[in-house]
């Protein structure tokens, strides 16, 4: 079964925990804060592998999980960063929020992608040693990693997409045009995972076709595997369609035509509007009166029109020269942009979750939403730290250390920034 949707959970790893430790040596009397930083979490890293075709691993692993960072130790000693986690998918997936629908991203590149990023290792306590602090007896956890659901969505790449009624000879043609090698019977139905041909035209120059599962095979009368396909085709920036000339199976090539074409429309009416050049093919089952007759009416239309027998290749070469041609003058395969992240307010007043610990007189707070501030946060930016402010008061983090009994002066510690606050 041709499987070309799956949601999936992935979960980067968290950062290691800072440790706290002194430094212990004989005849040194008394030794300094020496716990190191915890490692980074592993990142999920999504990557394009060319080997695969179809979404059908994910039915049976859903839930993908990279390494903590290790614990940072004693002797200044940090802990080992976690490599990262590579998912492969097929060229062409598209990579949504599972809850918003959100586009995430196009994996129709080689770049790899970072869908969810480990978490900073906490500081050891090495790092919270001051003048007036001199042995600081706690060190910081480590950020969590990002963690989601996303929902994969294959929509293949393809210059080229293949249309046709079942049994026509769409997968005939692009066997003996490129070097794929689909299944080929006599039966409707046969081609059940899509297949893509890369069609080489000498010179380095080639495009790739593709032959696409159930694509709209029966739909018109209403069986089939359905319009879900149809979304393979989206992407090919020109159709051809194959008809059965001879019309061995007892249909009319052209009504044949007509009914695909309807059924584009419905879907997509982009999809229509696709540059098409008819392959007619079985021109070996019938009289050139026939041929004749059907190609009158692609002339009247001014649809390209060949003639072809894909089972012994005859006609296939000029078909595939006038689509090179026809490829040079379209715009090149559509890549899909992802959505922008929705931007929240954080300084609309609202009660944020986060932790309040107390540690030696320093103020630790930690909150997963608060990361992905402080990553925007420039310390040394009037306007940065004025936001930064705005954000602790709405959410309440103010009211709590306040509450907490505060001083001015005391040390407010959130991730790697720490401050003196002042009233
Ligand atoms: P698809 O369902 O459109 O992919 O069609 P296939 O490529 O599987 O072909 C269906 C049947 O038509 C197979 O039995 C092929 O051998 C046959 N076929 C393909 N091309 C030709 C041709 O040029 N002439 C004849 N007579 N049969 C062909
Ligand atoms: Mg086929």
């Amino acid at each position: 079964m041709f499987v070309d949707t799956a949601t999936i959970h992935v979960r980067a790893g968290d950062g290691g925990h800072g440790a706290v430790a002194f430094h212990r040596e004989k005849y040194v009397a008394s030794g300094g804060p020496d716990g190191g930083d915890g490692g980074r979490g592993g990142d999920v890293i999504l990557k394009v592998d060319d080997s695969l075709s179809t979404l059908a691993d994910f039915r049976y692993k859903r839930k993908y999980a990279a390494q903590n960072g290790q614990n940072g130790s004693g002797g200044r000693c940090s802990g080992k960063s976690a490599p990262p986690l590579e998912i492969k998918v097929p060229r062409g997936t598209l990579v949504r929020d599972a809850e918003s629908g959100r586009l995430i991203a196009d994996m129709s590149g080689d770049e790899p992608f970072v869908l969810a990023k480990g978490g900073k290792g906490g500081w050891g306590n090495s790092h919270f040693a001051t003048s007036t602090r001199q042995v600081p007896r706690f060190a910081k956890n480590g950020a969590p990693g990002d963690e989601l659901n996303v929902r994969l969505e294959l929509k293949l790449l393809a210059d080229v997409g293949l249309i046709g009624f079942p049994n026509v000879g769409k997968s005939t043609l692009i066997s003996v045009v490129s070097m794929a090698k689909p299944k080929i019977a006599n039966y409707h139905f046969t081609t059940l995972t899509p297949v893509l041909g890369v069609v080489s035209m000498g010179e380095g120059n080639s495009f790739v076709m593709a032959d696409i599962p159930g694509l709209i095979e029966g739909a018109g009368e209403g069986v089939g595997l359905g319009h879900e396909f149809l979304r393979h085709v989206e992407r090919c920036r020109m159709l051809v369609h194959v008809i059965d000339v001879s019309g061995s199976e007892g249909r009319d090539p052209i009504a044949d035509f007509e009914a695909i074409n309807r059924e584009l429309a419905t879907f997509d009416p982009e999809l229509a509007e696709l540059k098409q050049v008819v392959a007619a093919n079985k021109c070996d089952l019938t009289e050139d009166e026939e041929v004749a007759r059907v190609k009158a009416y692609f002339d009247q239309r001014q649809i390209a029109f060949f003639p072809i027998m894909a089972a012994i290749a005859e006609g296939t070469q000029q078909l595939i020269n006038h689509v090179a041609a026809q490829l040079a003058t379209l715009p090149p395969i559509t890549r899909f942009e992802p959505d922008p992240e929705p931007v929240e307010d954080f300084t609309e007043q609202k009660k944020r979750p986060f932790t309040l610990t107390i540690e030696d007189g320093v103020y630790i707070i930690e909150a997963r939403w608060l990361l992905k501030i402080m990553e925007a946060i420039d310390p040394d930016e009037y306007d940065s730290l004025q936001y930064f402010q705005r954000v602790l008061h709405s959410s309440g983090i103010i009211d709590a250390l306040v509450e907490a009994g505060i001083q001015k002066g005391d040390t407010v510690s959130i991730y790697d920034f720490e401050f003196d606050y002042i009233p």
